[in-house]
């Protein structure tokens, strides 16, 4: 290769990040090299640090360092309403809008048979157990507007409903394909305000 060996494989580990290709991986490297030796270790140290002591929380599957996460276990919180996501990051989303006290399940994906992902394969299960053994009177949906969002808010619907605990889906404000992670918190909650029952 062009580059020195620690050079080539620094930018082969940048290029295992989303979004990065060669040219921008190359740009982040040489970048790397002219950073203080203190701030690249902090830098190491994070990386390494945010792997090790982060799981997914027993409950609700959001991402914490503590098992349950700091919301499932805050007693402040309104433990009659979940709010259904797909990622980690839109409750950081949702969180950021300072509006919702309710809980939350991370279903860490959303089914998708074009994907060969069914209702097992994300965090369904784990949320019908819940709902058996909490006091749960609202589901409110919030998967992303897009097909698969869509199909995933729906088979829950129709698991949920036969059980009595009202079913809701947050508003069409937000844009069409578009995920919850990167809806304004205006948006979000409009959406959440404007939610209509299934
Ligand atoms: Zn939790």
């Amino acid at each position: 290769m062009y580059y020195p060996e620690p050079i080539t494989k620094l930018i082969d580990s940048f290029m295992k990040l989303p979004g990065i290709g060669p040219k921008t991986a190359a740009r982040l490297a040489f970048y790397v090299l002219t950073m203080k030796e203190e701030t690249v270790l902090d830098f190491a140290k994070a990386l390494i640090n945010a792997k090790r002591d982060l799981t997914y929380c027993s409950v609700c599957g959001h991402i914490t360092d503590q098992d349950p996460c700091y919301i499932c276990s805050d007693h402040q919180r309104d433990k009659q309403i979940i709010c259904v996501v797909q990622d980690p990051k839109d409750v950081i989303a949702m969180e950021k809008m300072k509006e919702y006290q309710g809980l939350y399940h991370v279903l860490h994906g959303s089914i998708s048979p074009m994907e060969g992902i069914g209702p097992e394969d994300i965090n369904i299960p784990s949320l019908l157990k819940r709902l058996q053994d909490e006091n749960v009177q609202e589901l409110i949906l919030a998967t992303n507007p897009n097909i698969e969002g869509e199909a995933t808010a729906m088979y829950i619907s129709r698991l949920v409903k036969p059980s009595g605990i009202k079913v809701t889906r947050i508003a069409h404000g937000l844009p069409v394909g578009g995920d919850l992670e990167y809806a304004d918190e205006v948006t979000l909650s409009k959406a959440l305000e404007g939610r209509r029952e299934l």
